[in-house]
């Protein structure tokens, strides 16, 4: 890692402008070479700062509710598609005049909303679901049994589909390319008699084309065999895969307190607030530089700063021992971290900066009490 971390306030998230473009660069070849559009899912990357970079290489943008959509058209402002699980009826007016796309998730709210979306003259798109399973982990599974996202082939039949020009199958998460190969597979086979009426399809986000194992090649191939058979626009709409691996959160040592176990040490951030899928999902977050318990010298369990008990990151070890104010680097912070926090407990949020490709250091956002006081009332 190249960032100065003397320029760095903690705590923080810090994008590197360098890894961001070379994540744009493969999805532009992507793009490039297979014919499909990529656009963003703000869900996984929200970093409007960044836009204007992004802009160069993605056409559009992704929105999963009314705010999203408003904020990709504030921000972004070119392609603006929005998927919804349920729409609104009080918002969709404003959805209306927003969207170019807009995707429905079942039968019952295309055939309430139809006319509306029609009228404005959005492209009407039904989310499908492919019955597929290459997603382990229920929570992270649009398709495990008892799914309410997307209409499955058997919902289809007989169902008045005139106004649908688009097929949206997002069934994937953080998978590699022969999911995403099985997924356009499970779509070709279950939807066939649907596609020649289409004018484009989604195959959703979850495709991390921007992991070192991911085969770009081994999409480029499929999304054009797909194309050359039937001629349709392709999207594409990861999130996570724009952000992935393009930055730390830079954090510090607040206090060590001893326990009846491991000695734990207290740091300037919350697991729970600011890096809740460390609980949520659960996984353990790289630290540069550690290893596992007992691997290394000093050993310690990493605990945040909220008062929930569990608040707790893991146990990890360090060459050196830890004191108050050592920095502690979280890798790969970017991607559906920013974009999950919340002002728990009041306690104080990262700060959001830039370290960009000339080596220098912006800062992009510092959170008060004010915002912390503004979201209760
Ligand atoms: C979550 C989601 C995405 C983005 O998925 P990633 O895993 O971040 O690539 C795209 N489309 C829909 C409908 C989603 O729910």
């Amino acid at each position: 890692m190249n960032i100065d971390m003397t320029k760095i306030p903690s705590p923080c998230y810090v994008l590197e402008e360098e890894k961001l473009i070379a994540n744009l660069e493969v999805l532009k070849r992507v793009q490039e070479e297979s014919g499909c559009k990529i656009i963003l899912a703000l869900k996984g990357y929200a970093m409007w700062s960044t836009f204007d970079l992004i802009k160069n290489y993605l056409p559009g943008c992704t929105a999963s509710s009314l705010y999203e959509l408003k904020l990709a058209d504030e921000t972004f402002g070119r392609e603006n598609h929005i998927y919804s699980t349920a729409f609104r009826e009080d918002e969709f007016d404003e959805v209306c005049q927003l969207a170019g796309h807009i995707v429905f998730n079942s039968v019952n709210q295309w055939t309430q909303f139809s006319k509306k979306a029609i009228d404005s003259g959005a492209s009407c798109g039904l989310r499908v679901n492919p019955g597929i399973s290459e997603v382990a982990t229920d929570l992270y599974n649009p398709c495990f049994s008892g799914s309410r996202l997307g209409v499955r082939p058997e919902h289809l039949k007989g169902v008045e589909l005139a106004g649908i020009e688009g097929m949206h199958a997002h069934a994937l998460c953080e998978n590699m390319a022969d999911s995403s190969v099985a997924l356009i597979d499970a779509f070709e086979e279950k939807f066939a008699d649907y596609i020649p009426w289409l004018k484009w399809v989604n195959f959703g986000g979850g495709h991390l084309i921007t992991h070192a194992d991911y085969d770009v090649d081994k999409l480029i191939g499929r999304i054009r065999a797909f194309k050359d058979k039937w001629n349709k626009q392709i999207y594409l709409e990861p999130g996570g895969a724009i952000g992935w691996c393009t930055g730390p959160l830079i954090t510090s040592v607040l206090d060590i307190v001893p326990t009846d176990g491991l000695d734990v040490a207290i740091l300037d951030i919350s697991a729970t607030a600011h890096m809740p899928d460390v609980l949520e999902m659960p996984y353990r977050p790289t630290i540069t530089g550690s290893g596992e318990a007992g691997q290394k010298n000093y050993t310690y369990r990493l605990g945040g700063t909220s008062c929930l008990a569990g608040d707790v990151i893991g146990d990890y070890s360090f060459d050196e021992a830890l004191t108050i104010g050592s920095r502690l680097v979280f890798e790969d912070m970017i991607h559906y971290t920013m974009v999950k926090t919340t002002m728990f407990n009041g306690v104080r949020h990262p700060d959001i900066g830039i370290w960009h490709t000339d080596n220098t250091f912006e800062l992009v956002r510092r959170f008060n009490y004010e915002d912390f006081r503004d979201r209760l009332s």
